[in-house]
C-alpha cells in the first residue's frame, strides 16, 4: 500500500538503518544520504520515509510529503554550499529510474549541460 514500508525495497531499508548508508540530514518525514555511485563532487538522494513508487506517485497521494522533499534539497544544497546545483526525478524506466521509492537527486560541484543528455 502507498506510504507502507516494502520489504524488497533498498531505500525503506535504508530508511529502516538495515542498510548502511551515508546520511547527511534527516527530518522526521524524510532522509538525505550520499549516492553510492556520485555523478558529481555532491550528489546526494533525498527520499521521503514513506513508501511512493516514484515522484508522481508521491506528489499525488502525498502532496505535503513531497513538499517536504523539496524543502530539504534546498536545505542540502545550503549544507553543501552550492551556488547552483540540479535537482533530478527520474520518473520511469525510460528517464533511468532504476530505485521504485521516490528520490530527488541534489548534483552539484561541476557544470551541467542542458538541454541534458
Ligand atoms: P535512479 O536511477 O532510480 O534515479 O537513482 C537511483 C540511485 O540510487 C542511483 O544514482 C544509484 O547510484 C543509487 N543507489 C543504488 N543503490 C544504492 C545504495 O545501496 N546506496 C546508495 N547510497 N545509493 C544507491
Ligand atoms: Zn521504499
Amino acid at each position: 500500500m502507498a506510504g507502507e514500508p516494502q520489504d524488497d525495497c533498498l531505500f525503506c531499508k535504508i530508511v529502516a538503518g538495515s542498510i548502511p548508508a551515508t546520511i547527511v540530514r534527516e527530518t522526521e518525514t524524510t532522509v538525505a544520504f550520499r549516492d553510492i555511485n556520485p555523478q558529481a563532487p555532491t550528489h546526494v538522494l533525498v527520499i521521503p520515509k514513506a513508501h511512493h513508487q516514484d515522484a508522481a506517485a508521491l506528489a499525488a497521494a502525498a502532496p505535503e510529503l513531497a513538499a517536504d522533499v523539496l524543502r530539504e534539497t534546498r536545505a542540502v544544497a545550503d549544507e553543501e554550499k552550492l551556488e547552483s546545483y540540479r535537482i533530478v526525478f527520474n520518473t520511469g524506466t525510460g528517464a533511468g529510474q532504476t530505485v521504485w521509492h521516490a528520490h530527488a537527486h541534489v548534483l552539484g560541484g561541476r557544470g551541467f549541460e542542458w538541454p541534458p543528455g
